[in-house]
């Protein structure tokens, strides 16, 4: 790891969050925490340069909960994420660093949701808010919002709030904070306007960055496997099963929590595993890495440090179970197969949001990753089949047989079966507990897209596989329950709207609104669908035609809008004006005064 911090004890963090990151299983700090913690601590605003998996999250969240002052029931920091999905993941994550804060309170707050029970909740009283921005905003505008006590201000995936339209609520928001407080702003990218953004707003920021560099790693078979519809624990035992030349494994996951919970799992089904981490002294260690050598084990399942040189020549696989949080530590891990002159097989679990980091080391190690096929269940009992005729062929080449072809001949001849018959049953009795056949279903193919996916489910946890979304289960579009995880409207890689097949009228299931921004407002399609998306919680896919006009636009939504969907909408704003969604009556390009008068055809239907 690029991390020369080996200790969260190091950073300055106060004794009461030692105590819970130690409890909640985090060994070390990773190397944007290394880096932004004690700036954060110092009173410093903070520009970083950061993705998803980096654990940027605690990088902000920990030293931000080190000013709060529980006694004040008043919110002292705001987080302002760019979805609702992000807003609730970081309120939990923050929740979670609260273990022994008693007191604490986080609110996530967000488009879609109900107002009554976020003016409860904020008449309540919070020390933290997570927030989207434009539901942020419009609380501030009701003055539902009092950020008189504000200290922090933390801008989470800017880049994201810039590419989904949001960027002058941000603006408004940064305007209407008082002066006196720290801001951090993290961004995947730093496109011109978040980097403007940064110079008006923040006081003098240090600059972090994650150097990727760049870094060679031995001639090891490297693939990963994009995380869906399949919990990881059961991918990695198909995948391991089918492999060919498997001998023993290293597998790295994040928390030494997480390295017992899978040792446990796979000692259950069967594997000879178990845990590598920082709680275990020298002695353990090294008695854990014997075993490793000489096949008592044949997993381990490790935390960065814990696995720190370990140098073992029978380790086939490493499998990076949850993603590293830089190519430092991936290079690293990757190395502790392929040694002794062997081949070595690297395999890569990456959650949908992960995908940047995947391409990140890619574009680091200078080397593809392929990506890597589900083992079908039909693999994994060819496998297993293949594996016991080998079994069956060693016995047979073997001497004294006799005895026992004898027991057979009797047998056939008692029940009048077949030696074929007698020898099912006894291949029966020799499989019992250990099925040649697996049960349970493949998973639908599903195709590896990058503008898509947020699967913010903490990665160390990753069997807590996220339910299945509802095009998976072939259900109808429809609208999304709150709360419920969706999939984040990306726009830079897509096709733009007018690009896309143009689509019938609506008919039977969707409906044509009117909202009250237009060409004049500087909106775009994007501003348009992105709000919708955030706010209705409504997948980008689902938001049907779109038509441009000058003073106003129309949009189609599938039909069955629940109020509390329909009433965010009318107060969503696109660029700072209301929307004020309605259903049209009139026709694109005549039914409405506006655009009576000019007739002219939707700049940007599809
Ligand atoms: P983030 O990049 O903030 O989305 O974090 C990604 C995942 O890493 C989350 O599941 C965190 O719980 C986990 N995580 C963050 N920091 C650490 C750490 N120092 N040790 C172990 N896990 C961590």
């Amino acid at each position: 790891m690029t991390s020369t911090v080996d200790s969260f004890a190091e950073l300055g963090l106060s004794e009461s969050l030692l105590k819970t990151l130690s409890e909640i299983g985090y060994e070390t700090p990773s190397p944007i925490q290394a880096q932004c913690i004690p700036i954060l601590l110092d009173g410093h605003d903070i520009l970083g340069m950061a993705q998803t998996g980096t654990g940027k999250t605690a990088a902000f969240a920990l030293p931000l909960m080190e000013t709060i002052d529980i006694k004040v029931s008043k919110p002292q920091a705001l987080i302002l994420t760019p979805t609702r999905e992000l807003a609730i993941q970081v309120a939990e994550a923050l929740q979670s660093y609260a273990k022994n804060l008693p007191g604490f309170h986080v609110l996530p707050i967000y488009g879609g949701q109900s107002y009554t029970i976020q003016l409860k909740q904020l008449a309540r009283g919070a020390h933290v808010i997570v927030g989207t921005p434009g539901r942020v905003m419009d609380h501030l505008e009701r003055k539902t919002l009092n950020l008189d006590h504000l200290k922090t201000l933390v801008l989470d995936e800017a880049d994201e709030m810039l590419r989904m339209g949001f960027i002058d609520d941000v603006e408004w928001i940064l305007e209407h904070t008082p002066e006196q407080h720290q801001t951090a702003l993290f961004s995947a990218t730093m496109p011109e306007q978040i980097r403007r953004v940064a110079q008006k707003y923040l006081v003098e920021p240090r600059e972090i960055k994650i150097k990727a560099a760049t870094a060679t790693v031995a001639a090891i078979r490297q693939v990963y496997w994009q995380v869906s519809g399949m919990h990881k624990l059961d991918a990695l035992t198909r995948i391991l099963e089918v492999e060919d030349d498997f001998d023993a494994a290293i597998i790295f996951v994040r928390t030494k929590t997480a390295t017992v919970e899978l040792a446990d799992k796979l000692n259950a089904r069967g594997y000879a595993a178990a845990a590598l981490n920082g709680d275990l002294n020298q002695q353990m260690r090294e008695r854990v890495i014997d075993q490793l050598k000489s096949g008592a084990l044949d997993i381990v399942i490790a935390t960065d440090v814990a696995a720190r040189g370990i140098d073992v020549p029978r380790v086939s696989h490493v499998v990076n179970y949850d993603i590293p949080y830089d190519t430092e530590a991936y290079v690293h891990r990757i190395g502790r197969t392929g040694r002794a002159g062997r081949t070595g097989n690297a395999i890569l679990f990456v959650a949908p949001r992960e995908i940047r980091m995947l391409r990140t080391i890619e574009r680091a190690t200078r080397q593809p990753i392929a990506p890597l096929t589900l083992p079908s269940r039909a693999d994994v009992t060819n496998k297993r089949v293949a594996d016991f005729k080998a079994k069956v062929a060693e016995v047979l080449d073997a001497e004294g047989l006799d005895f026992f072809a004898n027991i057979v001949s009797q047998l056939c001849e008692e029940k009048d079966v077949s030696a074929e018959e007698v020898a099912a049953a006894l291949a029966m009795m020799a499989q019992e507990g250990k099925p040649l056949q697996i049960a349970g279903e493949d998973p639908a193919p599903r195709p590896f897209r990058e503008d898509r996916g947020d699967d913010r489910r903490p990665a160390s946890f990753g069997d807590r596989e996220r339910k299945p979304r509802f095009e998976d289960r072939g259900e109808r579009p429809r609208f999304e329950d709150r709360g419920e995880r969706s999939e984040r409207p990306r726009f830079e890689d897509r096709p733009p709207r007018s690009e896309r097949p143009a689509r019938p009228a609506p008919a039977g299931d969707m409906v044509r609104y009117r909202i009250d921004v237009g060409r004049e407002h500087g909106v775009e399609v994007r501003d348009i669908v992105g709000a919708i998306a955030n706010e209705a919680g409504i997948e980008s896919r689902f938001i049907g035609r779109i038509g441009l006009y000058e003073e106003s636009s129309t949009v189609e939504l599938p039909a069955g809008m629940p109020a509390e969907a329909a009433n965010a909408l009318k107060r969503t704003r696109v660029r700072g004006v209301p929307i004020n969604l309605r259903p049209d009556e009139g026709r694109p390009g005549g039914g409405f005064s506006g655009e009576r008068k000019f007739k002219k055809k939707p700049f940007a239907d599809r």
